[in-house]
């Protein structure tokens, strides 16, 4: 009976719902899992089966499903008001959580731009960069720079500063075209080469472009500490130091993506803050809103917000969403942050994440793990794997074989990493660490 209705939703599911990120034939073999509901760092399956979250449901995540001080701060907020729209109008949810966010910068960026996704925030940061530009007279300015390996999101401006293939390929020409300069990737070192000097390394490069080219350039995008979609790529925070110096330097606007490192994923609560600089523009979204709803935002500096400031309307930012700054998403956010405030939350995630790191000392061994690295609470290593088969299918027979094992985890290639909700208890912990090292030899084994 309970096995008839989980296979009935998934076949309705895959009639009718057209997948993310996903080639819908490999659910041919790759199993499709009906969400019941979710508690803690649990998700629950139509049949009762649970689910380790430790990828916060795609890094969104971060205090766990169904939160009783989230929910009870949403049930309170449903009440009062559901949405209205943000272009003249106004509501005390989005006062408060620019007001807050704009504190945590000490003021550094003090304005708030809202949208609902990621991407969204990405096309913000774009546009207005260049229109700012525009606006001081600099209209050739209109080109950007991204990193190798970067990742921004996949509407087609943020596609466009997005260095991965498998994403681009259908759509390159449809993209416009900008600069790819070198990743400070800490793996990209060279015999004898510490994390410091490849991002001195890359900086360097940077730096020829914007010598020849700045006058063109209106602004550089870069995730912050780990560059996390295309493999939990980590680099020195001397890098972004030097970014900020250049960009400077240059005249050339510093866009960071604090989407998937922003929110305490990366051990501060910005991860910009452990390079002691702040950029122009800082995007946030993913873990802003504790998982519960969507919502992004662009936090800008005084000096840009006043280059829109005018009798002029065309000089205005006039760009919008129809969920700008929805008070529900608004209200998860301000109980998230409250949450960060009553819980001491950084602190606790810094015990949390050296339990965690220790636990997995003896996968970190392993003959065929490389790389292993840690950032706040952000776990990877590279999988080596001689094995060709073996190697073009391990994502999938990870994922699968985590199912079985209750974990939910999802391999980038052959990148294992670790993304927890915030709440994990010490039996969580030690169970994560336990049973992906039992996956990681089962998946090896074939
Ligand atoms: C997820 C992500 C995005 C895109 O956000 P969406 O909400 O998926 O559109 C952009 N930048 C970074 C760094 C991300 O991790």
């Amino acid at each position: 009976m309970e096995q008839n209705r989980q296979a009935e939703w998934i076949a309705r599911s895959l009639k009718s719902v057209w997948h993310p990120c996903t080639q819908m034939q490999h659910h041919e073999t790759v199993p499709l899992v009906p969400v019941a509901r979710g508690q803690g760092a649990w998700l629950y399956d139509a049949d009762g089966r649970r689910y380790m979250d430790a990828i916060s449901s795609w890094w969104v995540n971060l205090f766990g499903h169904a939160n009783p001080r989230i929910n009870a701060a949403l049930k309170d907020q449903l009440d009062r008001l559901e949405h209205a729209m943000l272009a003249g109008f106004t509501h005390e949810p989005v006062i408060r959580l620019s007001e807050k966010l704009a504190e945590l910068t000490s003021q550094a960026l003090g304005h708030c731009f809202y949208a609902s996704d990621g991407a969204s925030a990405v096309e913000i940061a774009l546009k207005m960069s260049a229109h700012a530009w525009r606006n001081a007279g600099h209209a050739e300015k209109r080109e950007f720079v991204c990193l190798k390996n970067s990742y921004h999101g996949e509407t087609l401006g943020a596609l466009a500063v997005t260095d991965v293939p498998l994403f681009r390929e259908a759509y390159g020409s449809l993209l416009q075209d900008v600069h790819v300069v070198a990743s400070p990737d800490a793996r990209l070192a060279r015999e004898g080469e510490s994390a410091v000097d490849v991002a001195l390394r890359a900086a360097g490069e940077l730096e020829r472009l914007l010598q020849e080219r700045s006058e063109r350039i209106a602004a550089v995008i870069v995730e912050p500490l780990v560059q996390c979609a295309t493999g939990m790529a980590m680099h020195d925070p001397v890098y972004l130091k030097q970014l900020r110096l250049l960009c400077d330097r240059y005249g050339v606007h510093l866009i960071a993506d604090e989407i998937a490192v922003g929110n305490g994923r990366s051990g501060t609560f910005f991860a910009c803050e452990q390079a002691g600089i702040w950029p122009d523009f800082l995007c946030l979204s993913k873990g802003i809103s504790g998982g519960y709803l969507p919502l992004s935002l662009v936090m800008t500096t005084d000096a840009v917000y006043q280059a829109f400031y005018d009798r002029d309307v065309a000089r205005g930012f006039l760009h919008s969403h129809s969920f700008t700054g929805n008070p529900l998403a608004c209200r998860a956010a301000l109980a998230t942050l409250a949450i960060f405030e009553e819980d001491d939350v950084l602190n606790r995630n810094r015990d949390k994440a050296a339990r965690l790191t220790q636990a997995l000392a003896p996968l970190a061994q392993h003959p065929q793990v490389r790389h292993f690295r840690q950032r706040g609470m952000i776990w990877a290593f590279d999988a080596v794997i001689d094995d060709a088969e073996l190697a073009s299918s391990f994502s999938r027979r990870f994922f699968t074989t985590a199912l079985e094992h209750e974990l939910l985890l999802r391999p980038i290639g052959a990148t294992v990493y670790l993304m927890p909700p915030y709440i994990l208890d010490e039996q969580e912990i030690e169970l994560l660490a336990e049973r992906t090292h039992t996956v990681f030899e089962k998946v090896l084994k074939g």
